[in-house]
């Protein structure tokens, strides 16, 4: 059975960590917003498990296996994106309706990362 990332929603902070790992490109998503996972792109290498500061992704057994071909050509091709890329600074995104300036939206993104860091923590207490 193939293995896949799934994001879990609720959690996800947007930071972005795990697009940057990812080498077949099979994250989207634009910094301070929700990020998702495009499963026929994930190899379930675990590089975005492995990195996400809030863990709200898990290998789930959605979607079909790429062959080793495609998976070297996506990896190539992000490689090559990254080269091309080096010459001018990464690119935050952010939605046209979200201000990046307003005080009160800084302070709601602050909470809101607050609030799934603590949902997280509250969720490894009860494990343990
Ligand atoms: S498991 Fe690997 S290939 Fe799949 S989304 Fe995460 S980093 Fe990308
Ligand atoms: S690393 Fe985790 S919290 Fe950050 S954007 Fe990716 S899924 Fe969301």
């Amino acid at each position: 059975m193939q293995y896949k990332a799934f994001i879990d929603e609720e959690n996800c902070i947007g930071c972005g960590k795990c697009i940057r790992v990812c080498p077949t490109d099979a994250i989207v998503g634009s910094k301070q917003v929700l990020h998702t996972i495009l499963p026929q792109f994930c190899t379930s290498c675990s590089n975005c498990i492995n990195t996400c500061p809030t863990d709200c992704i898990t290998l789930t057994t959605l979607g079909v296996a790429l062959s080793e071909q495609e998976e070297l050509l996506l990896t190539e091709k992000k490689q090559q994106r990254l080269s091309r890329n080096q010459l001018v600074p990464p690119t935050i995104l952010f939605p046209r309706s979200m201000s990046t300036s307003s005080a009160t939206t800084q302070k709601d993104r602050k909470q809101s990362i607050a609030d799934a860091i603590a949902r997280v923590k509250a969720r490894k207490n009860l494990a343990n």
